[in-house]
C-alpha cells in the first residue's frame, strides 16, 4: 500500500530542517543535507547496481531547497540550491529518510 501524502511539508531555512507530518503521527524533522544525500535519481545512484555515485563531501554545507514541486499525488521534486533538480522523493522515501535521521 503506498504511503499517504504528508499533511505538512515545511522547509525551515533557519535550522536547515524539513518538517514532515503524516496524519496520526508526530512531526518528523530531517536535515536538508540528509535529504540531498538521500537523492535516488540516476545521477546520484547507479540505477542498475545501486552504487552511490554522489559524493556527500561535494554537497555544500549550506544546501537548501530552492523550490518544491508536487509530482502527481505520490512525490515531490526538490530543486536544490546546488543546481540539482532531477531527484524525485516519494512519500515513502521521505518517511524513510526522516526516520533514519532520528
Ligand atoms: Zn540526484
Amino acid at each position: 500500500m503506498p504511503t499517504d501524502a504528508p499533511e505538512i511539508i515545511r522547509a525551515h531555512r533557519e535550522t536547515g530542517l524539513f518538517e514532515l507530518k503524516w496524519p496520526g503521527e508526530s512531526e518528523l524533522f530531517v536535515r536538508f543535507f540528509d535529504v540531498r544525500c538521500g537523492c535516488s535519481c540516476a545521477v546520484c545512484v547507479d540505477e542498475f547496481t545501486g552504487e552511490l555515485l554522489l559524493d556527500p563531501a561535494k554537497i555544500p554545507a549550506e544546501i537548501a531547497p530552492a523550490g518544491l514541486d508536487l509530482v502527481g499525488q505520490y512525490a515531490i521534486r526538490i530543486r536544490w540550491n546546488d543546481g540539482h533538480n532531477t531527484g524525485l522523493y516519494t512519500w515513502e522515501r521521505l518517511q524513510q529518510l526522516a526516520h533514519a535521521d532520528r
